[in-house]
């Protein structure tokens, strides 16, 4: 059983908002069978994006990708289930969205590298911090989902 409470963080990013893509981001995740255990709208600052990007900073595309994520506001979501870490990132795509294949978000949905509508964290680790970065530990629920039975063995 532990290994369906797994969890990962998935945002959607400034453009993906804009776009109004929300609900078909979250939509893939529901409908694959993932659980959704943390949702909010939040306009990111300076010293969030820093924490959250923290193995970027300093890098050349790095303040520009700050300006851009500060822009308007992220759908910040953790979804729980057996290997969403690694199944989330595939059903992103590509960092770059040319390399995305069609039928993943970024594949679907992106063109350029700095407009790549999501974001999900790249390791178990990755996931465990930006977790307790962007969520307070009463914002993530505990919930039995009544599916379980039909979408895991
Ligand atoms: N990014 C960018 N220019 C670059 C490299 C990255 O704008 O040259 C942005 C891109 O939107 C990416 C984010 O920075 O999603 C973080 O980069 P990372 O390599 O961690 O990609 P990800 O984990 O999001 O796939
Ligand atoms: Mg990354």
């Amino acid at each position: 059983m532990s290994s369906q409470t797994e969890r990962t963080f998935i945002a959607v990013k400034p453009d993906g908002v804009q776009r109004g893509l929300t609900s078909q981001i979250l939509s893939r995740f529901e409908k694959r069978g993932y659980k959704l255990v943390a949702i909010k709208l939040i306009k990111a600052d300076d010293k969030l994006l820093e924490q959250h990007y923290a193995e970027h900073v300093g890098k050349p595309f790095f303040p520009k990708m700050v300006s851009f994520m500060k822009s308007g506001p992220i759908l910040a979501t953790v979804w729980e289930g057996k290997d969403v870490v690694k199944q989330g990132r595939t059903i992103l795509g590509a960092t770059n969205p040319l390399a995305s294949a069609p039928g993943t978000i970024r594949g679907d949905f992106g063109i350029d590298l700095g407009r790549n509508v999501c974001h999900g964290s790249d390791s178990v680790e990755s996931a465990e911090r930006e977790i307790n970065l962007w969520f307070k530990k009463e914002e993530l629920i505990d919930w039995e989902s009544n599916q379980a039975k039909w979408i895991y063995e």
